[in-house]
């Protein structure tokens, strides 16, 4: 069965493009050339001349366009292996309409807008001429008894357009299946007749339900903009098999975690300024801040953690990074006799400073506990949240040796028999480790 080519339709659109350029320049060109002629002209003499300038340029390439039109709406039938009755040709008559639109646009040049309304003039020809064309596909296609489709023809798609693209020949109406409407930016999408069993070049619905089922899907993960439109983009042109949705999806995964740690870091910088000075300000003899370089999250480790909570708790990447409150995060190391009153003497000056205490979580009295320190949650006078930890010396040791030792653990398989003790092991190591910390005299105060 022969197939309707892009290459009949693109020449198409471009040969109607070639005849609206001709209907406005012809209209807006001699309605201007008038004008300027005739400065002196009365209203009824300016809106005459135009009303016969748009008629003028309608009838000369209207024509034109209509019967393009036809020649289409012929090769359709043909492609489809169809006999039909030669095309017909919309011939109705639009002078009533253009004396109407004419008369309408005379107010931009009693306001004195010349250009605009020799504009008007140009515009109202070239949409004349483009419905002589769409008129003429519609009334044969009525003739005919076909149906409409929605055909996706540029690099981008959006879901909706796809929903409709993944129906065929389907819709009754031009206007049912979108004829007009652009859904998306860059949305070229075309509305066409069909004939029963015609074939459109690079137009398969199947794959369009396909991509329409991704589409929702992308949707769905809480991706950026940016990374949610290539993903559309590439599978718009790439055949929707089960393998290139998954690699979209992994890609626009990876786009969107990067962009959204970029952001998150972004966020935190405009805060870290005035965070940290005002935590270098309580610094004392007792305590000062630890590892102030690290207090940024690297953007790298930052988008790794957001794309593995997303997977670990099943969350939409954007909930995964807003439930990431360490992007900024500081440490106090303490002496081990005062940590508790520092704590407080801290506490209270931030609260004086505007900042709120959000939560506070304490493992640092619990001689049980694998992991030992105070971690707390403040919030900016901004309302921005970042993380504090109180420390003694040896807890920061503790908590930095068995780090370590969990990232051995995280990765071991636990189903064979040595990976299991190794386990337990490493277990019993960190356990011992953070048992051997000296407990701050007033630790179990310390809470929200
Ligand atoms: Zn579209």
């Amino acid at each position: 069965m022969a197939t309707l080519t892009r290459k009949l339709l693109s020449s198409y659109d471009s040969r109607l493009a070639t005849l609206e350029g001709a209907a406005y320049d012809y209209a807006s060109g001699r309605v201007s050339a008038f004008l300027a002629e005739f400065p002196k002209a009365t209203a009824e003499q300016v809106r005459e001349f135009a009303i016969g300038a748009v008629d003028a340029a309608v009838s000369a390439y209207g024509d034109g366009a209509s019967g393009i039109a036809a020649e289409l709406y012929e090769g359709m039938a043909e492609a489809a292996g169809r006999r039909v009755k030669s095309a017909l040709i919309d011939t109705s008559d639009v002078s009533g309409y253009v004396e109407r639109e004419v008369r309408y646009q005379l107010r931009k040049w009693l306001a004195g807008d010349s250009e605009g309304f020799a504009e008007a003039c140009g515009k109202k020809a070239k949409d004349q001429v483009q419905r002589r064309a769409n008129q003429t596909m519609r009334i044969n296609a009525k003739r005919d008894g076909l149906r409409y489709a929605r055909v996706p023809m540029g690099g981008e798609t959006c879901t909706f357009c796809a929903m409709l693209a993944s129906n065929g020949f389907y819709y009754k109406s031009a206007k049912m299946a979108g004829e007009g409407n652009h859904y998306h930016e860059n949305c070229r999408c075309k509305v066409i007749p069909g004939f029963d069993g015609m074939e459109v070049e690079g137009y398969d619905p199947d794959e369009w339900l396909a991509r329409w089922g991704a589409y929702q899907d992308l949707d769905g993960m809480g991706l950026t903009e940016e990374a949610r439109k290539a993903a559309k983009q590439a599978l718009s042109v790439a055949a929707p098999t089960a393998k290139a949705i998954e690699a979209a999806k992994e890609a626009a995964r990876q786009q969107s975690a990067t962009e959204i740690a970029a952001r998150s870091i972004a966020k935190a910088v405009r805060q870290e300024t005035d965070v940290t000075k005002a935590l270098q300000s309580l610094e004392s003899d007792t305590r000062h801040l630890e590892g102030l370089n690290f207090r940024l999250k690297g953007e790298g480790s930052l988008a790794r953690k957001i794309l593995s909570d997303s997977a670990d708790k099943g969350l939409r990447l954007s909930e995964a990074a807003d439930a990431i409150t360490d992007v900024l995060r500081y440490t106090y190391q303490c002496d081990t006799d005062t940590l508790a009153s520092d704590f407080f003497e801290i506490r209270e000056q931030l609260e004086d400073l505007g900042y709120d205490w959000v939560k506070v979580k304490n493992s640092l009295g619990d001689a049980t506990a694998p992991y030992r320190g105070v971690n707390t949650k403040v919030k900016t006078p901004d309302g921005y949240e970042f993380e504090l930890q109180f420390h003694t010396a040896e807890s920061l040791e503790v908590k930095e040796m068995n780090h370590r030792l969990y990232e051995e653990q995280r990765v071991l398989d636990t189903s064979t028999e040595d990976g299991k003790a190794r386990f337990d092991e490493l277990a019993d190591t960190m356990a011992s480790n953070a048992s051997g910390i000296a407990t701050p005299p007033g630790i179990e105060k310390v809470r929200l």
